[in-house]
């Protein structure tokens, strides 16, 4: 792993939290209809929750980022 890839490993936790947030906001923000399977809003939802498993979930990473700055996990 490089120090570019290892640097990218600190913002992952914030990127996830943020777009979980923001579609969370718009699901609610679209009420029932937006909780509908096939609702573009639903799509959204469930595809952002990927970005926090996909590629080594945030635990492990954020675990690993703290290893590096030299925090026990
Ligand atoms: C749609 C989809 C596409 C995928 N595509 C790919 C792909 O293209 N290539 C690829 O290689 N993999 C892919 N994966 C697999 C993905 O990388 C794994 O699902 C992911 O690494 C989590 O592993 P797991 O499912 O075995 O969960 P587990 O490892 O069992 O983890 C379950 C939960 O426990 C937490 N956890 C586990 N260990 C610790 C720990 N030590 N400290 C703190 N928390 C911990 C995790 O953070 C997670 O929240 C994909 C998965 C999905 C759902």
């Amino acid at each position: 792993m490089n120090e570019w890839e290892r640097a990218g490993e600190l913002p992952r936790d914030l990127h996830d939290k943020a777009g979980q947030w923001v579609c969370d906001q718009a699901l609610q923000l679209h009420g029932g209809l937006g909780y509908m399977r096939g609702a573009e809003v639903e799509r959204q939802y469930r595809d952002q929750k990927i970005l926090a498993i996909g590629g080594g979930t945030t635990e492990i990473l954020t675990g690993l980022a703290a290893g590096r700055l030299g925090f026990s996990t």
